[in-house]
């Protein structure tokens, strides 16, 4: 199976935590379409003729696009790529665009399952996270959707932010368990360079995340899950058996994947590429020059780090003879080696073949994984 990813670069306004290329107007959206329809049909040899399993409208807000240009892009799509009758076809939504009359439009398009980024139930989160919603706005996206005839929903919650104490936490978690939702990504608030809340915390004006009370909210989100019986499938993702999110789940198993759309990722197994960030450039160069991406061809060891990162933080875990299958003998040998102070140290599970994160090790992973790459 392969997916599409398509990257919408547009948003109402600047979420202050936000680092994914996106632009608060929708002032050159026609033009982007315009060259959208052009990147599709340059690239449609990339996927090699197979069937696409999954297609993902991210960005961005996707939800921001009218009912034509979504139909317009999917009209592209299938006339270019071989799609699945069952493939998977995701949106990402901002609740205050899911109105009823919005959600009746997208259930007549090929749009099967909405990422509602709801982020919090509190106004004060919210506030400051600089979303563009509020709390009754996010819990109604939810319950609109539904009543639209969407089962298949995943919603996106942020812990770790400051103001959000555990029993607010918990009380996002029980909103969340109440409102029959198969599928949760949730993330640690993480401050990157170059945003708004970056500057802000170095100004004095907001307050620093802290790593202690993260850690409360993700033992606490693990244990709930738990109860509930969401399967906790990769480190930020749980779901109710059968809702995988098959689209990101080809990113995390190594799947070939088509990124259309500025910034967008590409990987066909053996290089990686990644198109320019700039809308203009995306529009002006993409009709000369047919390409607006650098690429970069993976060597056997970064191939094989990758496999690493990505396979430890899911719940099928790190299999040594995939590596030795693929990367050889003297990967699978460094990978168990390096491996075994954190099996010692109750972080890691070996069952058979393969290496799981213990709910401990899951606190450490990015720094696990890198301790067990290929030098
Ligand atoms: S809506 Fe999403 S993409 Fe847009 S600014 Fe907020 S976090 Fe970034």
């Amino acid at each position: 199976m392969t997916g599409i990813y398509i990257h919408i670069p547009f948003c109402k306004q600047k979420c202050h935590y936000c680092n994914f290329f996106s632009r608060a107007t929708l002032r050159d959206k026609d033009a982007f379409l315009k060259a959208l329809q052009s990147e599709i049909k340059n690239r449609k040899d990339y996927l090699n003729g197979e069937s696409v399993g999954s297609i993902y409208l991210g960005g961005g807000t996707p939800s921001l696009l009218q009912k034509p240009e979504i139909e317009e892009i999917f009209r592209h799509l299938y006339k270019t790529f071989q799609i699945d009758a069952d493939a998977e076809i995701t949106l990402e939504a901002n609740p205050d665009d899911l109105n009823r009359g919005k959600l009746d439009e997208l259930k007549t398009t090929p749009v099967n399952r909405l990422s509602i980024g709801v982020q919090s139930f509190h106004d004060d989160d919210l506030k400051y996270l600089n979303r563009v919603h509020n709390a009754e706005q996010a819990a109604s996206s939810v319950r609109n959707a539904q009543d639209a005839g969407f089962a298949n929903l995943t919603i996106d919650l942020i812990y770790g932010i400051p103001g959000l104490s555990i029993n607010k936490w918990e009380y996002n978690l029980q909103t969340f368990f109440s409102m029959d939702v198969p599928h949760l990504s949730a993330y640690s608030l993480t401050v990157e360079s170059a945003t708004a809340l970056h500057k802000l915390i170095e100004k004095g004006k907001m307050n620093e995340p802290e790593e202690n009370e993260s850690i409360r909210h993700f033992k606490m989100l693990m244990e709930r899950c738990r109860k509930h019986d969401f399967v906790h499938y990769e480190i930020s993702n749980f779901c109710r058996e059968g809702f995988y999110s098959r689209h990101n789940s080809l990113y995390w198993v190594g799947g070939n994947y088509l990124g259309l759309g500025p910034s967008a990722h590409s990987y066909n197994g053996i290089s990686r590429r990644w198109n320019v960030s700039s809308i203009h450039k995306y529009i002006n160069e993409l009709p000369v020059a047919n390409e607006v991406f650098e690429e970069e061809v993976l060597s056997l060891r970064q191939r094989n780090n990758e496999y690493i990162m990505t396979s430890l933080r899911t719940s099928w875990g790190c299999d040594l003879q995939h590596i030795e299958n693929v990367f050889g003998e003297m990967a699978a040998e460094q990978c168990l080696g390096n491996a075994k102070k954190f099996i010692s140290e109750q972080k890691i599970n070996k069952v058979g073949n393969k290496l799981f994160l213990t709910d401990y090790g899951k606190l450490f992973a990015d720094g696990i994984a890198a301790e067990l790459f290929m030098e």
